[in-house]
């Protein structure tokens, strides 16, 4: 947990936001600026950077996030139509909110590549 990290306090509660689903491990909202008719992001409860700080030893961490999309597109029934994940890591990739997630981009069909 990092008190200065947006999506920490989301994680704990301490900043509103749009929970669509939560574990043990990961929790979903709504982005706060939809690009898609459902737009979701999916943060590990435990702070990380970007995709740049994970080890083997987060393989587990990782497929859980990739799971719990899997699962949040079933229940909220967009699963059969498709739905795009993506990771953003550094400038380059378009990272703002410094604390890993990944974006869950459904209800509409997806233009690629991206730009
Ligand atoms: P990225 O550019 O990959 O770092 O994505 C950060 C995402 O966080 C953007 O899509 C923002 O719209 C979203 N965002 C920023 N602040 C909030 C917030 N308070 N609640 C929900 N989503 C947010
Ligand atoms: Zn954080």
């Amino acid at each position: 947990m990092s008190g200065d990290c947006l999506f920490c306090r989301i994680a704990s509660g301490d900043q509103p936001a749009s929970i669509v689903y939560e574990n043990d491990d990961v929790v979903a909202f709504e982005d706060i600026s939809p690009q898609a008719p459902t737009h979701l992001l999916v943060i590990p409860r435990d702070h990380l950077e970007s995709t740049n700080e994970l080890s083997r030893d987060d393989a587990e961490l990782a497929g859980r996030i990739i799971i719990a999309c899997k699962e949040i597109a079933e229940s909220m029934g967009f699963a059969a139509d498709g739905y795009r994940v993506v990771i953003n890591c550094g400038s380059d990739g378009g990272q703002v909110v410094q604390h890993l997630h990944a974006h869950v981009l459904a209800g509409r069909s997806l233009g690629w590549p991206p730009g």
